[in-house]
């Protein structure tokens, strides 16, 4: 069978990066891989040459597809257009339209790189966790939402937003069975993490995940505030082997997480639907800083283009052939100025992407 791969290269360093992504690939086909690529715009690339950001078309691709390979999304020069037609909804629409409620981020670090993290080397290295979370839900999905002219309290009368916080058992089940089935395949711990202390939303989350834990009687599960992981990922990172939790403390605690690895450029992701269809793409965003400038780190798009093989194929072979051959140019090869030091070469997107092939070949 052929996979056929939906690229969306996107904004800024998406088109640069997914370009080396697919060389990869592309490259594992003289071993046996079938692998094909049809392209569609996303985001801003998509907006100026349709008028949308997440056209119709992009998302038939996609249903189409077996899996999809994403780059960035962000044009800053389009944040004054009205908030459905800016780049950054084509990703959360995406993620609705195709239902990948489930979103992996590893977080661990390379030993070459225990240097480059801002947290002390003991505290970082052989650090490796898991962090699942809910991402078609919670506050960032939940009606109502809007503004409107507050009825009560001291502020009454005044102008107020409001946005709203829900979960629905079904949702909280099926992201804790995901979370719980990863832990299995780690080392069997899980922890969740909420604010039950403050929030009926996420007591009802911990009560829900708590009942799912009967059916794992394997997997060691702990409850933690999100305040005190916020802190516990800086002290003690290796307490961690898979953390689960809601859309928006995912989002910031897993941005926290990515950061104790050294480089934003390094963290691949996957978002996957109830049948491991899977949309996969780096954690950080469209970087228009360096855009079109040969200056961005690809291995994040390289390793998500890992994660598709794994997670959506179960190629496990050719998902640690592409691990391999990020940890050999690690080791020896040239790097990109985000994790360059003294005694390496540094080089561009391209030059990573060639010392890649280099490794493949070479094994
Ligand atoms: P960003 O992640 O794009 O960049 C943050 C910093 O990290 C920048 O200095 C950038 O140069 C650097 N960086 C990012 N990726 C890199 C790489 N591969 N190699 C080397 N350096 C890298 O975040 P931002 O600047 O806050 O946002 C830029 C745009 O991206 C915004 O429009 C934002 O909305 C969008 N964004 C999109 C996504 C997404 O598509 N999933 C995620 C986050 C941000």
């Amino acid at each position: 069978m052929t996979l056929k791969i939906a690229v969306m290269p996107g904004d800024g360093i998406g088109p640069e990066i997914t370009k080396e992504a697919v060389r990869v690939l592309e490259a594992l086909r003289t071993d046996g891989l079938k692998v094909e690529f049809e392209y569609a715009p996303i985001g801003g690339a998509a907006y100026r040459e349709t008028g949308h950001p997440l056209p119709e078309s992009t998302v038939a691709l996609a249903r189409a597809s077996d899996a999809v390979l994403f780059g960035a999304v962000g044009d800053f020069s389009l944040d004054t257009l009205p908030r459905h037609l800016r780049p950054e909804q084509a990703i959360l629409g995406i993620r609705k339209a195709l239902n990948l409620f489930a979103n992996f981020r590893p977080a661990m670090v390379y030993p070459e790189l225990a240097d480059a993290s801002s947290m002390r080397p003991e505290i970082v290295a052989g650090m490796d966790i898991l962090i699942v979370r809910e991402l078609t839900g919670d506050i960032y999905f939940g009606t109502p939402r809007g503004h409107r002219i507050c009825e009560d309290g001291p502020f009454k009368g005044d102008r107020e937003a409001f946005d709203t916080m829900r979960y629905a058992e079904t949702e909280i089940r099926r992201i804790a069975h995901v979370a719980f089935q990863a832990a299995r395949k780690r080392n069997g711990k899980l922890c969740s993490v909420d604010k039950a202390n403050v929030l009926e939303t996420t007591q009802f989350w911990r009560d829900v995940v708590t009942e799912v834990a009967k059916e794992y009687p394997d997997v060691a599960l702990s409850h933690m505030y999100v305040d005190n992981c916020a802190m516990q990922l800086l002290k003690d990172p290796k307490q961690f082997d898979v953390i689960v939790t809601g859309n928006l403390f995912g989002d910031i605690l897993s941005d926290e997480a990515s950061m104790l690895t050294g480089s934003i450029g390094m963290l691949p992701s996957a978002s996957l639907n109830e049948n491991n269809f899977g949309l996969y793409e780096p954690i950080h965003g469209s970087a228009p800083d360096i855009a079109g400038k040969d200056l961005a780190n690809p291995l994040a798009t390289v390793l998500s283009a890992g994660m598709m093989l794994r997670y959506t194929f179960g190629m496990e072979e050719y998902a640690a052939r592409i691990e391999s051959a990020v940890k050999a140019v690690l080791a020896t090869g040239p790097r990109t100025g985000d994790i360059w030091r003294d005694g390496k070469v540094k080089t561009g997107t391209q030059g990573m992407g060639d010392a890649l092939l280099a490794a493949l070949a070479a094994q």
